[in-house]
C-alpha cells in the first residue's frame, strides 16, 4: 500500500512563514521545521498576518498541510533556579499563543535538564510546566522530544517522558517526537532493532502519541549519551536502517524531519530524493 511521505527538514524562519514553504517546496519537500525564535532564546517576531495568509495559499496550492515548530533548545522548565523556569514559562505560554495563528499544528520541545535535582524531580517540575500553560481551547499538540541523555537531560528513557506525559491533565494536547540521533545516543538500537524499539515505546508511551520523527545519523555509537547528528547514511546508525525507519508500518504515515549537518538547501534537498528512493511502497 503506497501512502504520501511527509518529509522535510529545518529551515531558517528569518523569512517568515511563507518563505519557509517555498524553501520546502524549492527542495521537494512538503513539510518543515523552524524555531519559534533564536535557539538560544531571546524575544519572538510577532506573527504576521498577512504572512500567514501568503502561507496558507502557498501551502494548499503545493500540498503542504503539516509543520513543527521547535521551541529554543535553552528553555529549561526543569531548572533549579525560579528565575529558569520562569523564564521557560514565559517563552512556552508565548510560543503557544502565537501558535494558535496557525492552528492544528505542532510544537516540540527538549523536556528540560534536572541539573542535579534528579530525574524524578525533573519529571514533576517539566510536568508543573506543561500543566502551567497547556489550555483546554488550545489547537497545538505539543511534543516531548527523546533525548540523547547528554549531562542531566530529562526524556532519555520512554519511561521519563511516559512518566512526564503521565502527569499532565490536558494530555491529549502531548504528544512525542522521536529522534532517530537521540533515541540511539540513548541506548535504543534504532539500526539493529527497530522492530523492538518501536515495541517497547508502545508498551511504555503508546505508538498513539508518537507524532513526528526527527531523522539524524549519529557521529556517536549506540548509547553514547553525545547528541552530534550526522548526515544521512555518514554515521553510525547507516543508511540502511533509514530506509527501514521511512517504510516502518508504523512510522510511515508520520511527519519526518531531517536535522542533519548541512549549509545548503540543495543538500537538504539531495537528502530527501535518496530518502524518498529508500522508501518502499
Ligand atoms: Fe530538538
Ligand atoms: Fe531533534
Ligand atoms: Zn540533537
Amino acid at each position: 500500500m503506497t501512502s504520501e511521505f511527509t518529509i522535510g527538514c529545518h529551515l531558517s524562519s528569518a523569512k517568515g512563514y511563507a518563505r519557509m514553504a517555498q524553501d520546502a517546496a524549492s527542495i521537494g519537500a512538503n513539510t518543515f521545521q523552524f524555531f519559534t525564535r533564536n535557539p538560544r532564546g531571546g524575544r519572538a517576531k510577532a506573527v504576521d498576518p498577512a504572512d500567514v495568509a501568503a502561507f496558507r495559499a502557498f501551502a494548499a496550492e503545493h500540498g503542504i498541510t503539516r509543520f513543527l515548530a521547535h521551541a529554543p533548545y535553552t528553555m529549561n522548565p526543569a531548572a533549579a533556579k525560579p528565575e529558569t523556569r520562569a523564564f521557560a514559562l514565559e517563552t512556552l505560554a508565548d510560543d503557544l499563543a502565537r501558535m494558535e495563528h496557525t492552528p492544528h499544528q505542532m510544537y516540540n520541545m527538549h523536556p528540560g535538564c534536572h541539573v542535579g535535582q534528579g530525574a524524578d524531580a525533573g519529571v514533576e517540575l517539566i510536568a508543573d510546566a506543561l500543566n502551567a500553560v497547556l489550555a483546554p481551547e488550545q489547537t497545538t499538540t505539543l511534543l516531548l522530544e527523546t533525548m540523547a541523555g547528554k549531562g542531566t537531560e530529562v526524556g532519555r528513557t520512554f519511561e521519563e517522558l511516559a512518566a512526564i506525559i503521565e502527569r499532565v491533565e490536558l494530555a491529549d494536547h502531548v504528544g512525542v517526537c522521536l529522534d532517530t540521533c537521540h533515541v540511539w545516543d540513548g541506548g535504543y538500537d534504532v539500526a539493529g532493532d527497530l522492530d523492538g524499539v518501536l515495541e517497547e515505546f508502545d508498551r511504555v508511551v503508546g505508538l498513539g502519541r508518537l507524532r513526528a520523527i526527527h531523522l539524524n545519523d549519529s557521529k556517536n555509537p549506540l548509547g553514547a549519551h553525545k547528541d552530534r547528528h550526522a548526515v544521512i547514511g555518514g554515521g553510525f546508525i547507516g543508511a540502511e536502517a533509514f530506509g527501514r525507519i521511512v517504510s516502518h508500518p508504523a512510522l510511515r504515515d508520520l511527519p519526518f524531519f531531517l536535522e542533519t549537518p548541512h549549509d545548503a538547501l540543495v543538500e537538504w534537498g539531495e537528502e530527501i530524493a535518496a530518502l524518498k528512493e529508500m522508501r518502499r511502497a
